[in-house]
């Protein structure tokens, strides 16, 4: 099997192992240390300034766009939020179950937000802005540099949701000035689903002091204050937060997030070179390293995924919603390699041959 979905990705030999071991008790100074080199990992692949603060939550990447929506904003803010796909669908729901008023920027599908349509809310009194970095549902990437300025001369808090885009494409937490930076353990960090991280700001930081938390599991306060001494408040996916350990240091080890995500651009760039003359399109106009979402011209998308799971033992990942029979995606996050594209390239000619596509 080799798996190209965009999370679950597959994991290193040396991550899987830690799992296949006994999980230990975690209220030690050993454990305390090693979240505490999480937290200084973590930080500084992000580009986050030394003031800034990281907590693990155990929760999918939701549990920490919910965290970060409901311990920082409430019915005295106003927030942007774009939506250009089910992952910033996903932050207006957010918004309207905790009552904090939003207005949403509706994009179309694979469509990147473009300054034109940003420039309208400019002077309007919003203090946040929600956006997902990489629109994983339809592979977009947004132009950061674009909105990091709106934000910046509005004076608007920027959470990024960079779950996909971590790893996958340049992130420098401190040039966006951005106040919140999110992302998870199943994506590009190519560890088990199940842990979710978020850096946050000065301000951010701030702002979970001035707000009461009305959740027990997801309370911030909570979650910064324990992590002081390298805890969580409540019993953490230890043995993922072990692999997230082993898995941020040998990034480093081998040249940090830039050279990781360069590996991945390059991985991406090589997909993407090999399927001219196949009958698909690029569905998005801005590009992440992470996905290559595609828009097959002869056939059903959610066929050709049945067809290479159920026919080759190949997981590409398919859509839902309107897109399901009109885009899958191939994910370029987690232990892939160019002999692995080359294996899901020949499988695409052989569908052709079989005039499945
Ligand atoms: C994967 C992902 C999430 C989180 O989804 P979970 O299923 O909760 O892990 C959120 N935002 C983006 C952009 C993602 O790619």
């Amino acid at each position: 099997m080799i798996n190209f979905a965009v999370g679950p990705v597959q994991s290193e030999e040396e991550i899987l192992n830690i799992g296949a071991e006994q999980v230990p008790y975690f209220r030690t100074p050993e454990f305390s240390q090693t979240m505490l080199e999480n937290e200084y990992l973590m930080k500084q692949m992000v580009h986050a300034s030394a003031e800034c603060r990281t907590v693990f939550l155990t929760g999918s990447g939701t549990a920490a766009m919910e965290a970060s929506v409901m311990n920082l904003f409430g019915e005295n803010d106003r927030l942007l939020v774009i939506n250009g796909g089910s992952f910033g669908a996903r932050f207006a729901a957010l918004c309207r179950i905790h009552d904090i008023p939003f207005t949403e920027i509706a994009l179309e599908a694979g469509r990147t937000l473009r300054r034109e349509e940003l420039a309208p809310y400019a002077g309007q009194g919003y203090t946040g802005l929600l956006i997902n970095i990489c629109e994983t549902s339809t592979g977009v990437l947004y132009d950061m540099d674009m909105v990091a300025a709106f934000c910046r001369e509005n004076h608007i808090f920027l959470v990024a949701d960079a779950i996909s885009s971590f790893l996958a494409d340049p992130l420098d937490m401190t040039a966006l000035n951005a106040g919140i930076v999110i992302t998870g353990s199943q994506k590009a960090l190519a560890c088990p689903p199940g842990v979710s991280v978020i850096v946050l700001s000065p301000e951010a930081v701030k702002r979970v002091y001035s707000h009461r938390s009305r959740c027990m599991y997801l309370d911030l306060r909570d979650a910064l204050e324990n992590g002081l001494r390298g805890q969580t408040p409540f019993t953490p996916a230890v043995g993922i937060l072990l692999q997230i350990h082993a898995r941020l240091v040998s990034i480093e080890a081998a040249g940090g997030a830039a050279a990781e995500t360069a590996r991945i651009a390059a991985l991406a760039a090589d997909f993407r070179s090999r399927i001219h003359g196949l009958p698909f399109e690029i569905f998005s106009d801005s590009l992440s390293g992470s996905v290559t979402p595609l828009h097959p011209l002869t056939a059903s998308a959610y066929d050709i995924f049945s067809i290479l799971k159920e026919q080759y033992g190949i997981w590409v990942c398919p859509n839902g919603g309107a897109l399901k029979d009109t885009v899958f995606r191939v994910g370029h996050m987690g232990a892939l390699t160019p002999a692995d594209n080359e294996v899901l390239v020949s499988a695409f000619c052989d569908l052709q041959r079989r005039n499945l596509i």
